[in-house]
């Protein structure tokens, strides 16, 4: 199943490999920019609320089809006694939280956690380690490496966030079949240092273009409620929007404040404020995928569905998110029934099918490299 990608998808990532990055690309009546102005968006950002939300429906319904939502599964794969300070995360080594260190966990229980996701309609699978790179970690990358292999091989996405990459174990993770890696920018460049001092701003834009450059597909987005304005929010779009190519998934966080971290005391973020920022990432980001990650749970039914209206067409759903509580499957689909959506299927993000397309034509050379080397003694 995995070769039946069409031939065109193959042309046309040679294409976008090899030219310069266009500022703007036509799709139906929207055009996908990548020549933001800040203050375009934060008009945007600005508009009257429900304007806003029709406004994002509208361009979600040119890219998208808006009764299709993706069904990602998280597992945390290496738990804690991480040397990052990120102020809002309890796996930071330097704050006394409930979260309890522990060590890269073995291939199969996470196989096992892979097929249990599949069963249950999640056609994405995304593995996350608390670390802050891979430096030293040659045995346990080879492990990811495997993981991603088999994965790959149930017919799922998969994804992974492990820290910051360089290009060599982009390159390698491109090849073993990695479908994304999420990298979050968190927030905008000024509010940035308030949250993390052990990692730049920069550090997290170059592994991202590692990601991007090994023709992976980005995930990178953000976590609402860490102290961060309007004009935050706004920076943090911004920022993501005039990337070379716009991210393929976007994750929307809501702060879920855990006693020991610094942001322990964190109001909650309001869902106005949750839908504004869904809404004006679509408009910004016509085709990416809008995800809503940490802190739904805490939503109500009917504030979930304001936020599919407003564009967001992914949710991590399963028993756990890294550290914070998820969904289940069951009340998942109910609601997604009583709504009239369903589950999309794997590779149906046409950005994403073409990147995979790209690696599936990859392996098929070095294969036949391989082969014809085989024979050449021979003759
Ligand atoms: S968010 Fe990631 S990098 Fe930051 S402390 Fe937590 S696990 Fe470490």
């Amino acid at each position: 199943m995995f070769r039946a990608f069409p031939v065109r998808y193959i042309k046309h990532t040679r294409t976008l490999a090899t030219h310069a990055a266009p500022t703007s690309t036509r799709s139906g009546n929207s055009v996908t920019r990548h020549n933001w102005k800040k203050d375009e968006i934060q008009q945007i950002y600005d508009t009257p609320l429900l304007d806003l939300v029709f406004r994002a429906a509208s361009v979600h319904r040119q890219h998208h089809d808006p009764t299709k939502i993706q069904l990602c599964t998280l597992m945390n794969i290496k738990t804690g006694g991480c040397s990052e300070d990120c102020s809002y995360c309890s796996q930071s080594s330097r704050y006394a939280t409930p979260t309890k260190a522990s060590r890269l966990v073995d291939i199969e229980p996470v196989l096992e956690a892979a097929r249990k996701a599949k069963e249950n309609g999640s056609t994405r699978f995304c593995m996350g380690a608390a670390w802050r790179d891979l430096a030293g970690r040659k045995r346990g990358f080879e492990r990811i490496l495997e993981m991603v292999r088999e994965v790959r091989g149930m017919g799922m996405e998969v994804c992974t966030t492990l820290g910051m990459l360089s290009p060599e174990q982009a390159r390698q993770l491109k090849e073993a079949g990695l479908t994304a890696y999420n990298h979050n920018l968190d927030t905008s460049r000024e509010f940035y240092p308030q949250v993390i001092t052990t990692r730049s701003y920069d550090d997290r834009l170059e592994t991202i273009s590692a990601v991007r450059d090994a023709g992976i597909s980005v995930c990178s987005g953000g976590i609402l409620g860490l102290g961060e304005s309007d004009s935050d929010r706004v920076g943090l779009i911004y920022e993501v929007a005039n990337m070379p190519e716009h991210p393929e998934s976007f994750p929307v966080n809501a702060l879920v404040p855990i006693p020991g971290t610094p942001l322990e005391g964190n109001d909650p973020v309001s869902v106005h404020i949750l839908i504004r920022t869904i809404a004006t990432a679509r408009v910004a980001m016509p085709a990416t995928i809008i995800r809503l990650a940490a802190g739904r749970n805490t939503l109500d039914e009917t504030d979930q569905a304001m936020c599919f209206m407003a564009g967001a067409n992914a949710v991590f759903t399963g028993e756990q998110m890294l550290t914070t509580p998820c969904s289940p499957w069951d009340e998942d689909k109910a609601m997604m029934g009583r709504w009239g959506l369903d589950g999309m299927r794997s590779f149906e993000q046409v950005g994403v099918a073409k990147k995979e397309a790209a690696r599936l034509e990859q392996a098929e050379i070095r294969q036949t490299t391989k082969s014809a080397n085989l024979i050449e003694p021979a003759l």
